[in-house]
């Protein structure tokens, strides 16, 4: 009787129990298991759970890199790996967090083991950088895609999109636009060098983050481009904001308007009190930082202008 249940179930199931299994021992285990211990992580992988000691308040986001629409499928597995962490990382750095440790699901149409070696290899890497590990996941089959969730420790205070206040400086962690010249470089040359690395292996600002966590009054991470992006800020804070778009720093002025628009840059945008940018523009500057003002909130409208005039203009608030 159990033997043809188990049968039953093997012809149901798309991807192949064992080697499911398998797979995830080979590929996707001890994955930075030396930061265990220190980061509070009692037990990973093996189990239905991953246990965390948690004394203190964690934060938590999902981000789903989906081929063709996130990345594309022909780039190195190592770099897919890599970016779908650092793009869920990102959001950890926003908060002004620490990450602790992460989990993965991958969702991939066939199994190809030079490939998930690479993919091992994007996984190992960033877990080294920012010294955590990966605690869990599973293994699907289907288009290829990954669901990164990433658990991070905040500082004292953490960081809202929610919070800036009208007179708050406006400001921006780098330039805009290398994620926009290195995915155009990549199509263009298929190579790893110094102007695709931003895309292939975006860097996320953890250490930026922390560093304002304290002073900045709201953040957010440029995932969609700085209009979407501080839109949501805006809106998240009930204040509006007046930017001067040729004061906002880009890689390549040529193309000063994808730049701007298409996001996957990963930079930071945050709110400082007046009084407070001195303090912070010192504190950056001593660690070879910078800070780019941009723009000061105020009024209840998100105003854009160029050169031009008025380029995009929204009213979120009637
Ligand atoms: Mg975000």
């Amino acid at each position: 009787m159990v033997e043809w249940a188990r049968l039953d179930y093997l012809k149901d199931t798309q991807v192949n129990i064992s080697s499911e299994f398998s797979i995830i021992k080979k590929y996707l285990s001890g994955i930075g298991a030396s930061y265990l211990t220190t980061n509070g992580i009692n037990l990973a992988g093996g189990d239905d759970c991953a246990v965390i000691a948690a004394n203190s308040k964690l934060l938590i986001s999902t981000d789903t890199s989906v081929a063709g629409v996130h990345f594309l499928k022909s780039m190195p597995a190592e770099s897919i790996a890599y970016r779908s962490v650092a793009t869920a990382l990102s959001d950890i750095a926003a908060m002004g967090g620490n990450p602790i440790a992460f989990n993965l699901s991958l969702v991939m149409p066939n199994f190809n083991s030079d490939w998930m070696k690479a993919f091992k290899k994007g996984l190992q890497k960033i877990s080294r950088e920012f010294q955590f590990p990966l605690i869990g996941g599973d293994i699907a089959k289907g288009p290829l895609q990954i669901s990164v969730t990433v658990l991070g420790k905040p500082e004292k205070k953490y960081l809202l999109r929610s919070n800036a206040q009208s007179g708050d400086v406006l400001c921006l962690s780098g330039a805009l636009g290398s994620g926009y010249i290195g995915l155009k470089e990549y199509k263009r040359s298929g190579e790893l060098n110094s102007k695709t690395k931003p895309y292939l292996f975006p860097s996320a600002q953890i250490a930026y983050g922390r560093m304002i966590a304290s002073i900045a009054s709201s953040a957010i991470d440029i995932s969609d481009g700085i209009v979407q992006d501080l839109s949501h800020l805006s809106s998240s804070s009930g204040v509006g904001c007046n930017v001067d778009l040729d004061e906002v720093p880009v890689v390549d002025k040529q193309y000063k308007k994808q730049c701007l628009e298409f996001g996957d840059d990963y930079q930071l945008l945050f709110t400082v009190p007046p009084k407070k940018l001195f303090t912070l523009q010192a504190k950056l500057n001593s660690c070879k930082k910078k800070c780019h003002t941009i723009g000061v909130m105020g009024g209840k409208k998100l105003i854009l202008t160029n050169n031009q005039g008025s380029m995009r203009n929204w009213d979120h608030f009637q």
